[in-house]
């Protein structure tokens, strides 16, 4: 069923580090060789097997509409037959920064990068250079992508200083980041007790989705506001996941609170490699040219990338998110009647289109401590056995289904009757 991915693998790890070049495809978290895909149409995937899937990831959220969307295709078509690059100014960017700031409560000035990680690391440089202090709060179990300042792990307690989660991190880029607890706003105002007036930001995904799905208990992001208010540091939301994803505005909108800066990336490229940051003017015209602090980008706001991003967010109306929040209710309610009729030991947490089964006895998960609690072994056989069924899920329990426009309810009903097999077969 999978001989030629499983060749191919072989044959890439000959000359890929791993074998891929993104760690999680390498499915080594749910014990088992990758599938290699060829193309994707709606809510289809086709691996170079032949082998079909209803997708559940959207290449981790970008893919609102599904794969090969007729309209994002032709608007990348249209832009590449004017050239793919200028590395000067073009009108589409102008187009693209008045979008985001009328979708995102909180922006008023926004800059264009290629990816979340490119995103966050200029997020918290701008922190440091605006606010001229150098420590940095982050939250044990998010994930702001590869800089080095966000590698760090929490240690053993909640307020120890951080230490580098991978070699190549040194010891004093890892002493800057501080690591808080998720859902609890008595470790962040610990941490800035203790560092009185040496904190620049509070970073945070204000719906984790890296330790599997975490909403924000109740006040949690207000505390958060009012922390950083009181002790003049900035306070940044991480939306590269969430925005546009939960809502036109991404979780500030729904919750109501509004971060100094905001990261954002997936679904703002359509599918192609884009980020952004943006926030309050006075704190975005710290950036060069207008201020001193630098960053740079030979193909930021690249034509194709804008072009594509915004043939998506301009159709993100009020329907498509009841559209979306229609087909991630079914699913949940359908996976909540299977989770009970197989008695099996399971929770699901979501907010809209994202969601995680996390495999626990406990009856949440809000943090990582909670998140570490799952049991990682039946996730990876339930992928293993949903695979085979055709229905393609994140391969690691530490991640969410990104659910699609394009979904049908008979796939809908597919992918309900299957996760029924799964659950049972766990038995
Ligand atoms: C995916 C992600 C990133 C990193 O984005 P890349 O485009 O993969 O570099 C950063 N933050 C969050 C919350 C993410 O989900």
């Amino acid at each position: 069923m999978y001989k030629k991915s499983k060749e191919a693998f072989k044959n890439s790890c000959e000359v890929i580090p791993g074998g891929v070049n993104s760690p999680v495809r390498a499915f080594k978290s749910v014990n088992c060789d990758p599938v290699f895909f060829e193309s994707g149409k709606g809510s289809k995937l086709y691996d170079i097997d032949g082998n079909e899937y209803i997708d559940c990831v959207s290449s981790w959220g970008p893919l609102i509409f599904g794969h090969s969307d007729r309209e994002t295709i032709s608007s990348i078509n249209l832009s590449s037959e004017k050239g793919t690059s200028y590395g000067a100014p073009t009108l589409i960017e102008t187009e693209m920064a008045k979008k985001i700031i009328e979708m995102v409560p909180s922006i008023e000035s926004v800059r264009m990068v290629n990816s979340g990680t490119e995103a966050t690391m200029s997020a918290i440089r701008l922190a440091r250079g605006f606010t001229n202090k150098e420590l940095i709060i982050k939250f044990a179990g998010n994930y702001h992508g590869h800089g080095d300042s966000f590698l760090i792990k929490a240690g053993s307690g909640a307020l120890t200083l951080g230490l580098p989660d991978s070699p190549g991190v040194t010891k004093n880029i890892a002493k800057d980041t501080l690591i808080a607890k998720h859902n609890d706003y008595k470790s962040v105002e610990e941490i800035l007790e203790k560092n009185k007036d040496k904190v620049a930001a509070i970073i945070i995904e204000p719906i984790a989705g890296n330790m599997g799905l975490v909403p924000p208990n109740k006040k949690f992001l207000n505390q958060l506001k009012e922390l950083s208010t009181k002790n003049k540091c900035l306070l940044i939301f991480d939306e590269v996941m969430t925005g546009f994803r939960v809502a036109k505005g991404g979780a500030q909108e729904i919750y109501n609170v509004h971060p100094d800066i905001t990261t954002l990336g997936k679904v703002i490229g359509g599918g192609l490699p884009v980020g952004a940051y943006g926030g309050r003017k006075d704190i975005m015209n710290f950036l060069a040219p207008k201020g001193p602090v630098y960053q740079a980008g030979t193909l930021s706001g690249n034509p194709l990338a804008m072009n594509a991003g915004l043939s998506v967010l301009n159709r993100l109306n009020s329907d498509i998110f009841e559209n979306l929040e229609k087909i991630s209710s079914k699913i949940h309610s359908g996976f909540i009647k299977n989770i009970e009729e197989t008695n099996t030991k399971a929770i699901i947490n979501r907010v809209g289109s994202m969601m995680t089964l996390f495999f626990t006895d406990s009856d949440r998960v809000e943090n990582f401590d909670d998140a570490l609690n799952c049991d990682t072994d039946q996730y990876a056989r339930y992928f293993k056995n949903m695979l085979d069924m055709g229905i393609y899920l994140p391969p690691s329990q530490y991640e969410c289904c990104f659910f699609s426009t394009a979904l049908s309810d008979g796939d809908i009903n597919k992918i309900i009757e299957s996760n029924k097999i799964a659950l049972k077969n766990l038995q």
